[in-house]
């Protein structure tokens, strides 16, 4: 936050005496000599830190510290409010409870208003710290840690509420489910370090060759999942195919394995069709296109054939059913 104070009070003499007072405290000061003023140049400067008197003309603290709370940003800033009549509990409850962060008499004593500011920046300082941290912990709760891309649990939640949307504005959801080929033998010719290096740099490829708006995660182990939205069947081949291409024309380069290349095994499903309509159904139909993709000889793009119905589909663990559609042919 900014190290900004905005003074405000209609006396000029009390404006520069707390100026003088907070010069080692604050880097860069503005003043107002009324409300509304006041508020204005906060829309306009953001200060980090406002001290404001209570009796002043056009628009009194009370009004001014009520409508910066109810402002963008205005809610956390701190307010110190002062007043020149005679102190009364009730005054000072009247500040507080408006969202003064503390509230004084005059005269007041320098250094105690020195004090009192450099508490509350303490405050806010730890309240800084804590909004970082709190951002830091949901951006790894959504990020898969090897690769830096969003982790399965981020992909459902996002497809989800796109499924949401999707049934409102009937548009469709492609799921490419891409799953890396014997991917086992480069952990055992190189090495786990060299396999993670590759699956690094599928995610980097992966994530430069999607477009705006397609979502994207690591599924798990070698596998990666992407979702289109909006798209028809003949642009989701289409996609699958540029994303697979990419991935096999690509030298793979890093210090624990010499240059290699891989391909992919890709399924392709959409929703709502072929009677998908939950996200683990748009799933299980793109995995099991995927196995298709695999069982026919790997580096190609397969799509479900027939309606994917109940009595097609497999619990999980059980024998993949036979009748997909012959994988797409490459183009
Ligand atoms: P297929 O073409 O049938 O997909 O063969 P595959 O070898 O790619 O598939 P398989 O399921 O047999 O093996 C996947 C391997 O991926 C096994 C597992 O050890 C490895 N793996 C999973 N997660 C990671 C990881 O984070 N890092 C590394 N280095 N390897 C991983
Ligand atoms: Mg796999
Ligand atoms: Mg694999």
């Amino acid at each position: 936050m900014s190290e900004k104070l905005l003074i405000v009070d209609d006396s000029k003499a009390t404006r520069d005496s707390i100026r003088k007072t907070l010069k080692d405290v604050f880097s860069d000061f503005i003043e107002a000599d009324n409300g509304l003023s006041a508020i204005r140049l906060f829309t306009e400067e953001r200060p980090g830190f406002i001290i404001t008197g209570v009796e002043m003309p056009k628009m009194d603290g009370y009004k001014l510290v009520s409508t910066i709370r109810g402002l963008e940003g205005g809610g956390d800033v701190p307010v110190v409010m002062f007043s020149g009549k005679k102190p009364t509990l009730k005054g000072k409850l009247d500040g507080l409870n408006i969202g003064a962060s503390d509230y004084l008499f005059k005269p007041f004593d320098n250094e105690e208003l020195v004090a009192r500011v450099k508490c509350l920046l303490r405050v806010r300082k730890s309240i800084e710290g804590l909004l970082e941290r709190n951002a830091l912990l949901e951006k790894l709760a959504v990020t898969d840690t090897l690769t830096g891309l969003y982790n399965r649990r981020y992909f459902f939640d996002a497809a989800k509420e796109q499924m949401a949307l999707g049934l409102r504005h009937s548009f469709r959801i492609a799921c490419l489910l891409i799953d890396i080929d014997h991917f086992k033998k480069i952990n055992d010719t190189w090495g786990h370090q060299a396999g993670d290096d590759v699956l690094r740099n599928v995610g980097r490829l992966l994530l430069a060759k999607k477009r705006d708006g397609e979502l994207m995660a690591r599924f798990g182990g070698e596998e990666f999942i992407i979702c289109l939205f909006n798209t028809d069947q003949k642009s989701a081949v289409q996609a699958a195919h540029r994303f697979r291409n990419a991935l096999k024309t690509h030298d793979f380069t890093s210090r624990h394995h010499p240059p290699l290349h891989i391909t992919v095994s890709i399924g392709l499903a959409i929703y709502p069709q072929d009677g998908i309509l939950t996200i683990d159904e748009l799933i299980s139909a793109a995995d099991m296109a995927m196995y298709r993709s695999k069982k026919e000889g790997r580096d190609r793009v397969s799509c479900p054939a027939s309606p994917v119905s109940k009595d097609v589909r497999q619990p999980a663990g059980a024998p993949r059913p036979k009748d997909i559609a012959d994988p797409l042919k490459l183009p």
